[in-house]
Parts: C-alpha cells; structure tokens; sequence
C-alpha cells in the first residue's frame, strides 16, 4: 500500500498562468457576469483606474438601455445626461434645469441600476458645468434625426452657430423657420420646412 501511495504522482501545482488567462476579463465582460469577479481581481491588482474605467462602461452600458421619458428614441446617455462614476455615485446632468423630466430621469436610472443589482449606487445631481447640446453623442443626434427631431449641430452651444437655421429632419434642407419658441416640450422649438412643408421639433441649444 505504502509503495502503491509512492508511485501517485505529486499534486499538480496550479501554475501562475491558470488564474489569469489572457483575454479572460474581456470574456467576462462579454458574457456579461463581469463586475464582481473582475472588479475584485482589478483592485487586487492596485489598477484602480482601470477598475474605474472598467465599472463606469458597466454602468454606462446598463444605462444605455434607459430611455429619456420625453423622447424615448435616445437613452440617457445618448443624450450626455449620464456623466460619471466615482466610487459608489453616479452623477447626473438633467438637460434642462425646468425640465419636469428631471425626477422621471432620476426614478428610470434608480430603477435600471436596482434591477442590475446596483442597488449600493448613490444618484448625485451635478449642476456645475451646465449640461450643453455639445454632450449628445453623434449616435444620439442620429437617433434625433431619424426619430424627426433636428439635433443641434455640434459645437452650437458655443456662441456663433446659435442662430444658424435648423436643418430639417426630413429633407435636409436648410430653408426652414421657427414657427413658435416652444415645441412639445420647453426644451425644443417648434420649426417648419420651407421646402417639404415638414413640421418638426428642433432641440434648442444651450
Ligand atoms: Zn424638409
């Protein structure tokens, strides 16, 4: 017996490379079971920036999936609303200080990021710098036009192309005006096509 135990080969040691194959996060990641156990490793590894970049695309990524509640065609972060994360919060820029969507925004993230088991995540209201159309990501001016809203074109926020014409959705044209200074929200006028005739919103910059 005590021969037999002999010939057993010695335990196989775990080498270094089994814990942390190559391309083993980014795998995590993609099946989606990422934060724990890659958050974990990351601080274990004192790469907090890293760690930071990595836990605030989860969070931006959940968020992408959160409709604004006044135009459902662009998330949240479409729209620059969602800034970043810093520890455990979450800071938010509404659109528009008297936009009643504000509360409605901050419920519909609270609810997405409880539902991703995110419930530790502070929400804070960041007013300092302002939020600006320059934020809306050019996915989300895609999402804009396509949905019939103009978007402003970029940079607008700064100074010289504010009075610029609206671009009409439809058409593309140029050759619009604005009918009235509200649209269907305070947050967007009201423009019409003097080509097509094509009524539209037009997110007023700011
Ligand atoms: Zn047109």
């Amino acid at each position: 017996m005590i021969v037999h135990k002999n010939n057993l080969s010695p335990p196989r040691r775990r080498g270094p490379g089994t814990r942390n194959r190559p391309g083993s996060a980014l795998a995590l990641e993609r099946t989606g079971e990422r934060s724990q156990e890659l958050d974990s490793r990351l601080r274990g590894n004192d790469n907090l920036v890293v760690d930071r970049e990595e836990s605030q695309r989860g969070v931006f990524e959940i968020l992408s999936c959160v409709p604004d509640p006044e135009i459902p065609c662009v998330s949240v972060v479409d729209l620059g609303i969602v800034r970043e994360v810093r520890e455990n919060t979450l800071f938010i820029t509404p659109t528009y200080s008297g936009c009643p969507a504000t509360i409605a925004i901050a419920q519909d993230i609270r609810k997405a990021l409880d539902e991703a088991g995110l419930t530790h995540m502070k929400i804070e209201t960041m007013l300092s710098p302002p939020w600006t159309t320059d934020w809306i990501s050019d996915e989300g001016r895609e999402k804009l036009r396509a949905y019939g809203i103009a978007p402003p074109p970029k940079g607008a926020a700064r100074h010289s192309l504010r009075e610029e014409a609206a671009q009409c959705p439809r058409c593309g044209s140029l050759h619009t005006e604005e009918i009235s200074r509200f649209g269907s929200t305070p947050c967007k006028s009201l423009n019409r096509c003097l080509d097509c005739s094509e009524p539209f919103d037009r997110f007023k910059c700011h």
